[in-house]
């Protein structure tokens, strides 16, 4: 990945792009915000043209929404490799992950590549099996990391240029978590992580339950990297 310098007046992305207050609140992985918010892009020809956008959800779900303007919108012949990144708050619900793999499979041409800062309700079966299935055929998801931030925010953030290394720094524990579950997702494993709120304090709580199927099936460093064993 590559990354622009900065947000800048003569910038041509600038009113394409979020506000930091917006980008902290939505991409952190500790907080379940309702909304639902893509930043995506899209890179096409020989001379590796870029378009990036956001959106966030509305009556539908954003990948819905992505899929419906790209199709509408955008007609590339069945030549022109396309890759699209996007950058998802939420990981997709199997609706949309049925979506996902309907349009991939009409657009041959066309590569994508998920990240996503949580996972939607991924204790629902329905859920977890919609991931495999994008997996399956061909799409690559990832928990959000670091670098991932990093590049949102100098490609997608309308940062101040003082603030052009103030991308949100969020413990990594649950980025590992996050990772670890979607491990046992695609590993057709059980859940080992719960996520539960207490309403009446808005609070989060994060637990990690290994079974011995995770053991035996999850190389170790990966669950020590959680920190949490
Ligand atoms: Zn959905």
């Amino acid at each position: 990945m590559t990354s622009n310098k900065g947000s800048s007046a003569t910038d041509a992305t600038l009113r394409r792009r979020i506000e930091p207050w917006e980008f902290e609140v939505s991409f952190d992985p500790r907080e379940l915000r309702k909304e639902a918010y893509l930043l995506y892009e899209i890179t096409w020809g020989p001379k590796c043209n870029i378009w990036r956008h956001s959106s966030k959800n509305n009556n539908n779900h954003v990948e819905m929404n992505f899929i419906e303007k790209f199709t509408s919108e955008r007609y590339f012949c069945q030549s022109t490799r396309c890759s699209i990144t996007w950058f998802l708050s939420w990981s997709p619900c199997w609706e949309c992950c049925k979506a996902i793999r309907e349009f991939l499979s009409q657009h041959q041409n066309v590569t994508l590549l998920i990240y996503v800062s949580r996972l939607f309700q991924h204790m629902d079966p329905q859920n977890r099996q919609g991931l495999r299935d994008l997996v399956n055929s061909g799409v690559t998801i990832q928990i959000m990391t670091d670098p991932e931030y990093c590049y949102c925010w100098r490609n997608f953030v309308n940062y101040s240029p003082e603030q052009s290394a103030h991308w949100p720094r969020y413990p990594p524990v649950w980025m590992r978590l996050y990772a670890l579950e979607l491990l046992c997702i695609t590993l057709w494993l059980p859940t080992c992580l719960k996520i539960s709120r207490r309403h009446q304090k808005q609070l989060t709580f994060f637990t990690l339950t290994l079974q011995n199927c995770h053991y035996q099936r999850i190389p170790l460093h990966i669950l020590l990297a959680t920190g949490l064993i």
